[in-house]
C-alpha cells in the first residue's frame, strides 16, 4: 500500500490542472443492451503498477497489467446475433485493423487486441484515445479518417485476439495517461465518473446464462461456451453404429455461467431422482474471487436409469439458486428425418449416404465439421445411388454433415 500512496500522490501533482476538466467528459456505455441482462463487466483497469492487480474500488475485479474495462456478453449464440459496438463520443478514427479470426475460446496474450478500432477525440483541446477491442471479423464499416458521432455503431462484439470469450475491451487515454471510466479510491487518476449511463461498479453474485448438456462425453470449457456451431438443423442416426459399446445419450451435464463469485463461496449441486433420493452430490469451494464463472457437473444416467428424469438443484453456501429438470430417459434410436432424401449408415471406417430411390444427385455437395464447427478433411467416393464419406478422424466421436442436394441443405449429426 505504500507503493501506491506514491505512485497516487506523484500522478496526483502531475495532472491536478485536468481534472475539471476529466470530469466534463461524458462517455456513452460502449456496447449496446442493458447492463446485466444484455452484458457485464467483468475486468476493470488494473491500479496496480507491481505483479499484483487492484481495480479502482480497492476490489479483485481485474487482473495484473489489464488496462480497460471488459463488457461480455452471455455468450457465443448471442455474438451470432450481432451486438454492436458503440463510439463512447464523437471523434475521427484513428485506426482500424480487421481480418482476425473471432471465435477464440483461452487467452493468448501474443494475440493482443484482435480486430479493433481507435477513435480520437478532443475536448476543451484534450485530445483522448479510445479503443474497442477483440471485434468481430468483417463488422467494422469505418476507415480512418471517418468522424463518429457518440453512441454510432462501429463493429459488432467478437472473441478475436486475446480473448476467451466474446467481449468487448474499451481502453481510455489522454496524450499523457490511461484513464479507468470509473472513480474510485484505490485509483491512480481520479476522474469523477465519466460514463453518461453512471454504470454500476458491480459485484453482486448472479446467474448470467445456464443450460443442458446432452451430448454423450464429458463436456470441457470449450464445448460449453460453445456447444453448437450455428448450423440450423440436426439429425440423429444412432440405428446403424457398429459398436455396441458406446452408449450415444448416457451422460447429462448441467451447467451455469455466474459473475460475483467470491473467495471461501461453497457451490454446490445435488442431483436427484425422480422420487427425490440423491444420486449425486457435488461441491465446489471457491479458491478466490470470480467474475466470470463456469461451473458444471456431469451425471451418467446409466446408472441411475430407474429415473424418468432427474433434477439438479444448485445452491450457493446452501442457498437454493435455482432447480433444473433433466430427462434422463434413454432416448433410443433417433434416425435421420424421413423427409431426408437419403439414409445415412456408418461403416467400420466410413460414413455411408444411400440415396432414395429416383433423388438426382448430380450436383450433391458434402462438407464434414465437427463438434466446434472446424471444417474436417475428406473424400467422397460417389456410387450408382451411394456416397462414401471418408473423414479426417481429429480425435471426435461427432461430426456433423451438411449435404447439399438440388439446392436444399440437410445436416446430419453423427456420433461414433
Ligand atoms: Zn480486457
Amino acid at each position: 500500500m505504500n507503493r501506491k500512496f506514491w505512485t497516487s500522490f506523484y500522478i496526483f501533482t502531475f495532472i491536478i490542472g485536468v481534472i475539471d476538466l476529466l470530469a466534463q467528459i461524458q462517455l456513452v456505455t460502449p456496447i449496446e443492451g442493458v447492463y446485466g441482462i444484455d452484458y457485464v463487466v467483468v475486468n476493470h483497469v488494473d491500479q496496480d503498477t507491481s505483479q499484483n492487480f487492484i481495480d479502482a474500488f480497492c476490489g479483485t475485479k481485474s487482473y495484473n497489467g489489464h488496462h480497460g474495462t471488459d463488457f461480455v456478453i452471455k455468450d457465443f449464440i448471442n455474438m451470432d446475433s450481432g451486438v454492436n459496438v458503440l463510439a463512447a463520443y464523437e471523434g475521427v478514427v484513428f485506426k482500424v485493423v480487421d481480418g482476425f479470426f473471432d471465435r477464440n475460446k483461452s487467452t493468448n496474450p501474443s494475440k493482443g487486441f484482435g480486430n479493433w478500432v481507435g477513435i480520437k477525440h478532443n475536448m476543451n483541446n484534450i485530445n483522448y484515445y479510445t479503443y474497442y477491442a477483440h471485434l468481430k471479423q468483417g463488422s467494422i464499416e469505418l476507415d480512418s479518417g471517418d468522424i463518429v458521432i457518440a453512441g454510432e455503431k462501429i463493429g459488432l462484439v467478437g472473441s478475436s485476439g486475446n480473448s476467451s470469450d466474446p467481449h468487448l475491451h474499451f481502453e481510455i487515454y489522454t496524450d499523457s495517461f490511461l484513464l479507468d471510466p470509473w472513480d474510485g479510491p484505490c485509483q491512480f487518476t481520479p476522474n469523477g465518473n465519466i460514463w453518461k449511463d453512471n454504470l454500476p461498479y458491480d459485484t453482486v453474485f448472479s446467474i448470467l446464462n445456464n443450460g443442458v448438456f446432452e451430448m454423450p462425453f464429458y463436456p470441457n470449457l470449450d464445448t460449453i461456451r460453445e456447444p453448437y456451431f450455428p448450423l440450423q438443423e440436426y439429425n440423429f442416426n444412432t440405428k446403424e453404429l457398429k459398436n455396441p459399446n458406446i452408449k450415444t445419450d448416457s451422460l447429462r451435464t448441467v451447467w451455469f455461467l455466474a459473475k460475483g463469485v467470491k473467495q471461501g463461496d461453497k457451490i454446490s449441486a445435488v442431483w436427484l431422482s425422480e422420487s427425490l433420493d440423491t444420486l449425486l452430490n457435488y461441491n465446489y469451494l471457491a479458491d478466490s474471487d470470480y467474475w466470470y464463472f463456469y461451473y458444471w457437473t456431469t451425471l451418467n444416467i446409466e446408472v441411475h436409469s430407474n429415473s424418468r428424469y432427474t433434477q439438479t438443484r444448485f445452491f450457493r453456501n446452501d442457498t437454493l439458486l435455482y432447480t433444473r429438470e433433466v430427462n434422463s430417459r434413454n432416448l433410443g434410436k433417433i434416425e435421420v428425418s424421413e423427409s431426408f432424401p437419403f439414409k445415412f449408415f456408418v461403416n467400420e471406417d466410413a460414413f455411408i449416404l444411400k440415396f432414395k430411390k429416383g433423388v438426382n444427385f448430380d450436383n450433391l455437395k458434402i462438407r464434414s465439421y465437427d463438434l466446434n464447427g472446424k471444417k474436417l478433411d475428406m473424400t467422397m467416393d460417389v456410387g450408382e445411388d451411394f456416397a462414401i464419406l471418408k473423414v479426417d478422424i481429429n480425435n471426435s466421436r461427432f461430426y456433423i454433415f451438411e449435404v447439399v442436394i438440388d439446392n436444399q441443405t440437410y445436416y446430419a449429426k453423427c456420433i461414433i
